[in-house]
């Protein structure tokens, strides 16, 4: 199977060049030429699987130019019992009145876990397919959650290394915690002397630059991404929306047939499209219910047809989700519209304008299958208590978004089919308003007494890879101004 961009050309890539490149050279995203589909025997089929088996079967549709022998290496590696908490990998937890799944229990606590195990190992395996010699130095530019993730997931992985931007002071102090003690031989993690956008921006003027590129390039290093663009970051998340489908049958909540609809926390599109491609792979979901939190921006769109990033930008209690350029719509367009020509004009005019509107039909079209709203953080917290009353279970500030959105939804259009909430952070992650959301007072205390805290309200245990921050050192102090960071970067790529 091939990849092409969202853009057309003539780019036709093997999913290993495909992942690579990360993004095609006329600007565009990569996407399958084809959606393969499977049938019902394959999805029954999975019931008794282990997560892992599970992944290989459904990555092998997609990942056609590697071996079986191959894709399951890259799984083992990925999603081994040495980084995830619990043997189900991604649980289903089965209440009375609907599900969530659990896609927090990797190495960081964060459902990105789930990707960016998996994209490293991918990306290795691409490099000795393809007999590309090069050192890959994946840059990041995180406001958290990510540049973690990323860098648990590239530590010494070989012929390639990890380099994170962060802005200084603009993390939670967990959050900077993870990164600053990041162990590995092939890691350098760096503040930025600035916010998000500065460490973003500069990122972005760094691929930017072909001289500097050459530069590397004669050094034998070529630079890539691990941002939710990559297919290879994308592909494993097609496999929880089978895996959750799995487990209801397997216990017996649902019958073979019965559709299930899933409600996503969504930022960057990445989570809710993985679940369109199972849709379209012929995995019976009813609607895909799109969550957002105040930066509103896909609500509107998917209400309206308009997308207009021009708008104020609000900081929330969700802060993985406060985007307002949502990467992955692009290739849900290609796919609705089946027409690049069109998606390369929106994505012109979005440059240009910030703003873009589809055509009526278009719209209706993805209005069968999205459905969309959104939750300020007074409604996110009432339900994170909620919750905790009703289910004696405590979501995190994103689950809880989605949460709230699926129960708007089921009152509104009285749509009683099984509801899986998809839950993407651990609520330890976000301590501070999850004990605020129950009522506990959190002013004066420092992030490991509020662990301890929330400890004695829930019943999982704080996570290995947060509990264990205690006790590590930190092991990264580099500091740079937004104009240095191309000179770190050489330093750190010629090291
Ligand atoms: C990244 C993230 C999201 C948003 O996922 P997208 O794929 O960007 O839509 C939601 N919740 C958490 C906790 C995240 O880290």
């Amino acid at each position: 199977m091939k990849y092409f961009s969202t853009r057309g050309g003539e780019e036709h890539l093997s999913s290993a060049e495909a992942i690579i490149q990360g993004l095609s050279s006329n600007g565009g995203l990569f996407v399958p030429e084809e959606i393969p589909t499977v049938d019902p025997a394959f999805v029954k089929g999975l019931v008794p699987l282990s997560y892992e088996e599970r992944a290989v079967a459904v990555l092998r549709r997609f990942l056609t130019d590697y071996t079986e022998e191959e894709i399951r290496g890259c799984v083992t590696r990925a999603y081994g019992l040495d980084k995830f908490d619990t043997e189900r990998r991604a649980p289903t937890r089965i209440f009375d009145d609907g599900s969530v799944l659990e896609l927090w229990h990797g190495p960081t606590s964060a459902f990105k876990d789930m990707a960016l195990q998996l994209l490293p190992q991918l990306l290795k395996t691409a490099l000795e397919k393809t007999g590309e010699k090069a050192t890959v130095l994946i840059l990041v530019a995180t406001s958290g959650d990510t540049g973690k993730a990323a860098l648990e997931g590239f530590r010494d992985v070989d012929q390639t290394k990890i380099m994170v931007f962060y802005p200084e002071g603009g993390v939670s102090r967990i959050q900077g915690l993870q990164m600053l003690t990041q162990e590995g031989s092939n890691v350098n993690v760096t503040a930025v002397r600035g916010n998000f956008d500065d460490a973003q921006s500069g990122v972005k003027r760094i691929f930017g630059d072909v001289a500097f590129g050459e530069e590397l390039a004669a050094a034998g290093v070529k630079l890539s991404s691990a941002n939710s663009i990559n297919w290879g970051r994308l592909v494993p998340q097609i496999v929880y929306y089978f895996s959750a489908y799995a487990d209801l049958l397997g216990a017996e909540r649902i019958a073979y047939g019965d559709e299930v609809n899933f409600c996503v926390p969504t930022g960057n599109f990445g989570d809710i499209l993985a679940g369109y491609y199972a849709k379209c792979m012929g995995l019976p979901i009813g609607r895909l219910i799109c969550a957002s939190n105040r930066n509103n921006v896909l609500t509107e769109f998917l209400h309206t047809g308009t997308y207009n990033r021009n708008r104020a930008f609000y900081k929330t209690i969700t802060p993985s989700m406060d985007i307002l350029i949502s990467s992955n719509l692009e290739r849900l367009l290609y796919h609705m519209s089946n027409d690049a020509q069109q998606v390369a004009k929106w994505m012109k005019e979005l440059a240009k304008t910030g703003t873009y509107t589809i055509d009526k039909k278009l719209l209706q079209k993805i209005q069968q299958t999205f459905w969309a709203d959104w939750a300020d953080d007074e409604a996110t917290k009432a339900t994170i208590k909620e919750a905790y009353s009703f289910h004696h279970y405590i979501p995190d500030t994103h689950t809880a978004v989605a949460w709230q959105v699926a129960e708007r939804y089921q009152r509104e259009t009285g749509d009683q089919r099984e509801m899986v909430v998809v839950s993407t952070a651990s609520p330890y992650k976000f301590n501070g308003s999850v004990l605020s959301a129950l009522g506990v007072p959190v002013d004066s205390q420092d992030e490991f007494a509020l662990l301890d805290r929330l400890q004695e309200l829930n019943d999982d245990k704080i996570p290995r890879g947060l509990a264990s921050l205690r006790e590590k050192t930190v092991r990264h102090r580099d500091v740079c101004a937004p104009d240095e960071m191309k000179k770190f970067v050489a330093a750190f790529a010629k090291q």
